[in-house]
């Protein structure tokens, strides 16, 4: 067992191993793979597989920047999608103290504590005030 991890190591060494799209690529693999069970299409298949050979070559590849520049692209291009459910994790864990409202004037995300009635909020962004409902 010892020397299997010691040659594992040695396969392994220099090679790019896993990331964020890695993760994210697994997961498409997943949901593909439960598609094609209940659809039995076969395009559903091929892509499960296409996305499987591409895991299986990202992860065994010597070319760090090439696989850097890809799961940064894959960072920003989801960067929307990934900050819209932290928030809403953020929301359902502070729901008995805290409402997340956004600034009118540069649309920052402000945690404000819950007191009832009109409230006057200074963003601390922009150094606007304005008026907030809670
Ligand atoms: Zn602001």
């Amino acid at each position: 067992m010892g020397k299997f991890r010691n040659k594992l190591a040695n396969f392994m060494r220099g090679r790019y191993g896993m990331d964020d799209l890695y993760y994210f690529l697994i997961g498409m693999i997943f949901l593909f793979m439960i598609i094609y069970t209940f659809t039995r299409k076969l395009i559903f298949y091929v892509i499960e597989m296409i996305l499987f050979i591409f895991v299986v070559f990202r992860t065994f590849s010597r070319n760090y920047n090439a696989r850097r520049k890809e799961n940064e692209l894959y960072l920003s291009l989801s960067k929307p999608v990934r900050s819209f459910f932290s928030l809403s994790r953020k929301r359902i864990r502070d729901r008995n103290s805290y409402r997340y409202r956004k600034c009118p004037n540069c649309h920052q995300v402000l945690r404000l504590p819950i007191r009832k009635g009109k409230n006057s909020v200074k963003c601390p962004k922009c150094g606007k005030t304005f008026e907030v409902r809670i």
